[in-house]
Formats: structure tokens, sequence, C-alpha cells
């Protein structure tokens, strides 16, 4: 393929959750164009091996990280954007998260009435129901730890249909039974015309006045380099929908030198900080089997007192990735890794944004000239995960674990839940030293009524032009509290549907 210039009506640039059910719904009414940076991989293309999974279906190849290094981020980069790799948990969005958005900024628009058709309609096209098969030993255990304690638990919602229960999600479905963007919208919207450009990544939005009049976008490699021989494709369009999620969305909005009068772009960027607690049982736990995430419990997430809130699951547990975070090395990293099989994980996501003191974090230009995230740390959060991981640690000891590891820089097994908490009391704030991760990369093109402190209006609308919209996950202004995917497929949906009203 050459250069190329190709009209639309609509340029959909990201073909994940929020942009993918945005191409199903408007290509039934007008010419669309979506590109996308990743390839398109399909279900022959997922063999249930990180090695091949990470480096094609991740930004960066799976090694995204914050600036200073310290947080590590998942994020998807293919066809399908983060549904082809996400776990499946689906969760509606919080009252009390839609109605501090209402309060704090001004957001009319996403309300729990409003919204309810199209959380039913999502629910119903993608297969969202609450798990009914048997929970992985993984899930198991963390909910028999949590009926010993009285902690409230229930069984999570998945996008899936026919699901056979592998357990390889994040590797990508090779199924098809997780009902990604990439099994069911995408398809819908290229029946109904659209054209896909993959491996092309927009790298900027030309504008005049208060339009934007075209997106320049480069070939990349399948691993997400500019390609030597570069095409260029000239995209131009009525209206853009900038769909590229969390992170990449206010990049493209800073490289594109947008009007940003308050300075809002890309601040208020949230990521559901992670922390993880591995515990070793004598029978085989093979957490990396089975439905990912099927119980959860939300008894820590709305706290009375002022203390960071948190949700907790059972994540897959797979080597590769747990090897990059547990930061053991030589024999005690070889002993951990071959006890693997007999490791059960539990994860307590932070619900950031809500405090002052848990603020998120923005995009910055680093000193090479590119731009990154910045997350400070702070006492606030520390004590916020020492809290979930002692939490996390009294569970598995509850469901028989013979001894737990807190993810820690100086941390090791501990048999005892007094040793635990002895460790916790007294171990370092430096953020390096919590080993946290992040799947669920939110806000930084914040959504509110006020152009001093947000980047869309109520309608998804770029406060300083009339022709680009974001339907993605960066238009929350602060975290959800649960799992993002079925609240930004219903925002989509909303809002694409007030978008077709507006220009039809
Ligand atoms: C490993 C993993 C597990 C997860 N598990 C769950 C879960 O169980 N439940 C849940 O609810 N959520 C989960 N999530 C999170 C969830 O999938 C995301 O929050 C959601 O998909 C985000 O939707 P989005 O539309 O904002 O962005 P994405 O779905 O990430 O889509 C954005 C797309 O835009 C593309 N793009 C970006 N910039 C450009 C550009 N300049 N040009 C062209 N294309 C571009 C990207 O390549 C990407 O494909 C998980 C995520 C990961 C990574
Ligand atoms: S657990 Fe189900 S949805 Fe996940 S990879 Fe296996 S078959 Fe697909």
């Amino acid at each position: 393929m050459s250069d190329q210039v190709v009209e639309a009506d609509i340029v959909i640039i990201g073909s994940g959750a929020g942009g993918g059910e945005a191409a199903k719904l408007l290509s039934k009414h007008f010419n669309v164009v979506i590109v996308e940076e990743g390839p398109h991989r399909t279900s022959n293309d997922f063999k249930m091996k990180e090695s091949i999974a990470y480096p094609e279906l991740y930004q960066d190849s799976g090694a995204r990280l914050t600036v200073d290094g310290a947080i590590k981020i998942l994020q998807g980069k293919s066809v399908g954007g983060s549904t082809t790799v996400n776990w499946t948990s689906s969760f509606r969005t919080p009252q009390e998260t839609l109605l501090h958005w209402n309060k704090e900024f001004g957001i009319h628009t996403l309300t729990q009435d409003s919204l309810l058709s199209h959380f039913l309609r999502i629910e119903d096209e993608y297969g969202i129901t609450p798990w009914d098969g048997e929970p992985n030993l993984n899930n198991q255990l963390m909910a028999n730890g949590m009926s010993k304690l009285g902690i409230r638990h229930g069984v999570i919602p998945r996008n899936v249909k026919g699901c056979l229960n592998l357990g390889y999600c994040g590797m990508g479905c090779p199924t098809n039974a997780k009902q990604s963007t990439l099994i069911n919208a995408i398809p819908r919207a290229l029946e109904n015309g659209a054209k896909l450009f993959s491996q092309f990544r927009v790298e900027r939005l030309i504008w005049k006045n208060d339009k934007i009049v075209e997106a320049i976008a480069y070939s990349v490699t399948p691993t997400g380099k500019i390609e030597e021989n570069k095409k260029t494709l000239t995209l131009k369009a009525q209206h853009f929908l900038l769909c590229g999620g969390g992170i990449n969305t206010p990049i493209l909005l800073m490289k594109s030198d947008l009007p940003d009068p308050y300075f809002n772009i890309g601040n208020r960027t949230f990521l559901h900080p992670v922390t993880v607690s591995l515990a070793l049982f004598n029978q085989k736990v093979e957490a990396y089997q089975g439905a990912p995430q099927s119980v959860y419990s939300d008894q820590f997430l709305w706290p009375e007192d002022d203390s960071l809130g948190f949700k907790i699951e059972a994540p897959p547990i797979h080597p590769a990735l747990t090897s990059s975070l547990i930061n053991q090395h030589g024999s005690e990293a070889s002993e951990m890794m071959k006890r693997f099989s007999h490791s059960q994980g539990m994860i307590a996501l932070g619900r950031d944004g809500f405090h002052e003191q848990a603020p998120g974090g923005k995009i910055v230009m680093t000193s090479n000239g590119r731009f990154g995230l910045d997350y400070p740390w702070n006492d606030y959060l520390t004590n916020g995960y020492k809290k979930a991981l002692l939490t996390m640690a009294s569970i598995q000891f509850e469901a028989g674990a013979r001894s737990v590891y807190p993810l820690h820089r100086f941390a090791r097994s501990f048999e005892r839940l007094g040793e635990v908490k002895s460790f916790l009391d007294s171990c370092s704030v430096d953020r390096y030293d919590l080993q946290i991760v992040s799947a669920h990369v939110m806000g930084g093109a914040a959504m509110g009524s006020d152009e001093k402190n947000s980047v869309v209006d109520n309608d998804g609308r770029f406060h300083h032009m009339s022709n680009l919209f974001i339907f993605d996950g960066s238009l929350f202004p602060t975290s959800l509290g649960v799992n993002p995917t079925e609240s930004i497929l219903s925002f989509s949906s909303l809002l694409t549907h007030k978008l077709i009203e507006r220009i039809k």
C-alpha cells in the first residue's frame, strides 16, 4: 500500500471498548473509518503463550511503566484494544461513583437512569451474566477464606458465550468465547460497511479554528515501531472520535497542540493501582487455569473512615507476568517459580481519584522528549495498600495457606499472619518498594461541565473543538471502583446515540 488519503463521515481512532462500540452503532448510519495502531490478530493467532501475546497485543510489548519505572501498566494494543486481552470481569458503574461525578464535576448525562437501557443492551449483546461455572481453585480458596472471616463476597459477571474455562483470556481467547470488541463490535461495523486500517498510528490531529480537519497516521510494525519506509494515511472527515484509551488519548491531544487554556489534558489519570498477595498451598492451585476472575469482594471498597477503598479479586497467575512482579533474584526466585503451581494469588485494586490524597497522575514529557505517566505516591496510598495486603494475607491464611508473600521489595514468605503484620508495620514506604501494577488506565481527558477543570463536555465533545469527541476510558474524572469495560461500552453507547441525534 502506498500513501493514501481517505475520506469518511466519521473517523474513529482506536478499536477497543469505546471505539469498537461506537463504530458498531455509527456504521449503521454513516460512512465510518476505524484506525488502530495494533495488528489485527484473531483466535487463530492466540496460542495461550505469554511470549507470543505480550509483544503484539500489549502497549510497549507489555513493558509499559510510569515515567519513574515504579508502576507496571498493562494495556492492550491490537484490534479490540484491551478487550482482546482482558480478563472478562464485567460490572455496572457503581451508583456512588456516578453521584460523586454529578456533585463534583457537574456530569448529568451519565446517571443510573440514563445508562440503564445501555447497560441492559450491552449485557445482552456481550453475554454478560454472573459466571455459572465452578470457580477455579484460585478463586475458591479466596472465597473459602472470606466465608470463614465473614467477609461479603459475590460471583463476578463475565462477558463470555460458551466459555471453555481455559484461563488464558489475557493472551487473547483462542475459542472466541470472550465477547471482546474484536469479535463482537468490529465485525458488525465491518458488515455495515466500515473500513478498518490496522497497524496505523495516528500521530497528529491537524486543526483549524474550532475544527479538526484531518488526522495523520503512519504505518507501524506489529510491535508498534514506525516502519522504516513508512506509509502515511491522511484521514479527512466531518467528525473525529478519539478512543485510544487512557494515556494514549491525552498524549495524542498533547502531541497535536490542541488548545488547553486551563492545563487539564493528561491530568487526573487513574490506575486502580493494584497490590498483590501470593500464598503457597500444600495442594496444587494451578491459578493459570479456569475462568480467571469469578469471585470478588466489595467489603472494603467504600470504607466509612477516610482511608483508601479497595476491591478484592483473584487474578490469573501466569509465569512470565508473575516473575516480572515478584522482584526476587537467584535461588529465591527460582524456588518461588518451582512452587508456582501451588501459588494462589489475590489482588486489591485501589479506588483512586476520590480523595485529595489519591489525586491520580498526569501525563508529562520526559527529558528524552517522550510522553509518559507520572503517578506520584504518598503515605496515604501506602497505608491503604498495607491495609489491603494484611487483609488479603488474613484471607489466605484462613483458607489454609502454608505461607504468604505480600508483594513488597523486602518481603519474604511469612508463615504466620503476625509476621506479615510486623513486616507491614515496619516496612518502608518508598513507591518502588510496593510492587504496584495496573490493568485499568482511566482518565486524562476528564468529562465535566466546567471547562476550567475538564477536557470534554457532557456529550464527550472536546471543549475547544466542535467536531472532536472522546468516548473511551480517558473521559472518567475519577477511577470507578469496579473493572471498567462494561462502563466504557455503556458510556460509549449512550454518547454515540447522542452524537447520532446531533449530526443525523
Ligand atoms: C490484562 C488486562 C486485563 C483486564 N481485565 C479486565 C477485566 O477483567 N474487566 C474489565 O472491565 N476491564 C479489564 N481490563 C481493562 C479494560 O479492558 C480497559 O479498561 C478497556 O478496554 C479500556 O477501553 P478503552 O476504549 O478506553 O481503550 P482500549 O480498549 O485500550 O482501546 C484503545 C485502542 O486504541 C488504540 N490506539 C491508541 N492510540 C492510538 C493511536 N494514536 N492511533 C491508533 N490507535 C490507537 C490502542 O492500540 C487500543 O487498541 C483489563 C485490561 C488488561 C490490559
Ligand atoms: S477462560 Fe473462556 S474466555 Fe477466557 S480464554 Fe478461556 S475460553 Fe476464552
